[in-house]
């Protein structure tokens, strides 16, 4: 398998088009793939037949997009979740079929744990949930745990491991790449651009328009720009999309040692404990996030530079699942952000002031693996499939309007990280 180029693109790209996607991070690149390139949807017919622009500020993957780290986890985990089950399930077949086609490695089949604190748990809820489906999945008691993988640790109340073998790491910015050149083999433009809506006519947006006036016209647009929504939409989306700093930590591995690479350990998440994880790939270190709100972040201007609490705390958390990892030095450190929605779920709707314009976005913390399906799904409804088409009355989830401003939880939004641990 070949590592992707960066895409290029031209000086003087059409700046007309059936449809303009505004965002080339994993939403928007699938959403432009499956436009141009046809056969989303279930029955492979949708997409295909029109002419798409991409348009990012920055370029697809680049290191302030929530895209644009180096690796994601997979799962197909999701509680009783039956939509988000399909959704991920579906888009690992896209993952793996595309890697395939593109010959670019995006999915590492490493497998991934939820480590389990209590034994009625979302994890157990999951195993359930999969065992219904045929999804291969294995409960692991901690004696068993260190026996197959003698690299862990089992502190911390750890109950249970809840086992996915089909699992594993997507190469994040890797990928954004690859869809976007995959766009551009079938005929789309891509352009790098910062742009805002422009003219409008009743409920027709005309154009987007950037900094210097350039203007790209279309019949339809989609915005799929991630934590930059809530800026471009401040009165639709500023109070419902939050944007918050979240540090991401590397643990530098012991000389010689592989036993925290991908072909050894595979992803994992601790979610009552708030961290999660990701093996070593192309020899970096073993990755380690805080999967807890961190403080309110500008995604544009925003430093990104971890806070020195984020470290201590993946140090407190080594001992009990990592102890060999104890006294390794930390390699690298990464920013990125979530953008999440009052209910942490995906939105994909109409702007309510304009027929012909979509929003896309609102993953959450957890949209990049479902990014193909994402595309897709958006795809059959920009071709006209009702809403409720394929999954229901579920899909009414993805509405803006019968979602409140409220967050469902508590979620610290707002908070420094420091402040609302526990630990502290
Ligand atoms: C630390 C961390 C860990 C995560 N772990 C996982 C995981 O393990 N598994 C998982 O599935 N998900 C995970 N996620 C979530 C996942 O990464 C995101 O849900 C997903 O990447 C969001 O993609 P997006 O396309 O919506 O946004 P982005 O990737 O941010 O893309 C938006 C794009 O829009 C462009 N844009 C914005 N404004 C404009 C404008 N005005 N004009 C032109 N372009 C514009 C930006 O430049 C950007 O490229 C994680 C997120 C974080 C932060």
């Amino acid at each position: 398998m070949m590592t992707e180029p960066a895409p290029t693109y031209p000086d003087r790209a059409p700046r007309k088009s059936d449809l303009i996607i505004v965002g080339a991070g994993v939403m928007g690149s699938w959403t432009a793939f499956w436009a141009q390139h046809g056969g989303a949807g279930p029955a492979g017919a949708a997409g295909g037949n029109r002419s798409v622009i991409l348009l990012d500020a920055w370029g697809t993957g680049h290191p302030r997009a929530t895209s644009g780290d180096e690796t994601r986890l997979i799962y197909n985990a999701h509680g009783s979740d039956r939509l988000y089950q399909d959704f991920s399930r579906r888009s690992r077949d896209h993952w793996i079929r595309f890697s395939a086609e593109w010959e670019v490695e995006l999915f590492v089949q490493s497998g991934t744990f939820f480590f389990a604190h209590r034994d009625n748990a979302w994890e157990k809820i999951s195993a359930d949930a999969l065992a219904k489906q045929s999804i291969p999945f294995e409960m692991v008691s901690p004696e068993d745990l260190v026996q197959r993988w003698p690299q862990l640790g089992t502190g911390g109340d750890l109950r249970f491991a809840l086992y996915e073998p089909q699992g594993g790491v997507l190469m994040a910015r890797r990928a954004c790449q690859a869809i976007t050149r995959a766009f551009q083999r079938e005929g789309g433009v891509y352009s790098v651009a910062a742009v805002r809506p422009g003219k409008s006519d009743g409920h027709r947006l005309l154009d987007v328009v950037d900094a210097s006036g350039r203007t790209w016209s279309s019949d339809t647009f989609v915005f799929a720009c991630g934590p930059w929504l809530p800026h471009l939409f401040p009165r639709e989306l500023g109070e419902f999309i939050k944007v918050t700093k979240q540090d991401v930590v590397y643990i530098g591995l012991p000389e010689g040692d592989r036993r925290f690479h991908a072909e050894a350990l595979p992803g994992w998440v601790d979610q009552d404990a708030y961290y999660y994880g990701v093996p070593a790939i192309d020899d970096r270190g073993f990755k380690i996030g805080l999967n807890r709100f961190g403080p309110v972040f500008d995604p544009s201007n925003g430093e990104r530079v971890v806070d020195p609490d984020s470290v201590q705390l993946v140090r407190r958390y080594l001992p009990d699942r990592f102890p060999d990892l104890v006294s390794r030095p930390v390699v690298e450190t990464r920013v990125c952000q979530y953008e999440t929605t009052s209910d942490e779920t995906f939105l994909i709707d109409h702007h309510p002031a304009f027929d012909n314009v979509w929003l896309v976005g609102g993953g959450s913390g957890r949209g990049f693996k479902h990014g193909p399906r994402i595309g897709e799904y958006v795809v059959t409804r920009l071709d006209g499939a009702a809403e409720g088409a394929e999954h229901g009355g579920e899909e009414a989830r993805f509405r803006l309007a019968t979602r409140g401003n409220r967050y469902e939880r508590d979620t610290g939004l707002g908070d420094g990280m420091a402040a609302t641990w526990k630990v502290f």
